[in-house]
């Protein structure tokens, strides 16, 4: 019986993973990302966040190109949860509740983020 090995299959994805995020740099895409978790990291919130348009274009250039960037870098971003109002932090691979000290390290969406996204 075949068994998959998780971390080679990891080692599998981690050069499509490059390919696609390199791509993204190069073009400055708008990030977009739909999660395999439905919801908000936080215990207690029901809010959904599996697909998520962040359109940050909607801040104009100075809040949108370093948040761009960061996407792209693997950095991500931290963003208030609209609902339960706690940090979570995004990126490409996945989204996590952080405290409020680990996300002011980080790069962070404007308060008002949520007005603007498409969340579903
Ligand atoms: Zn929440």
């Amino acid at each position: 019986m075949a068994i998959a090995i998780p971390n080679q299959e990891a080692a599998q994805l981690e050069p499509m993973h490059t390919l696609y995020r390199e791509g993204g740099a190069d073009r400055m895409t708008a990030p977009h990302v739909v999660y395999r978790e439905g919801g908000c990291p936080h215990a207690n919130c029901d809010q959904s966040l599996q697909a998520i348009d962040f359109r940050l274009e909607a801040f104009g250039r100075a809040i949108h190109d370093p948040l761009v960037r960061a996407w792209w870098d693997d950095v991500g971003f931290a963003g208030r949860c609209p609902s339960c109002g706690d940090w979570i932090h995004f990126t490409i691979r996945g989204k996590r509740a952080v405290h409020e000290s680990e996300a002011r390290s980080l790069p962070q969406l404007p308060s008002n983020w949520a007005d603007e996204a498409v969340i579903l």
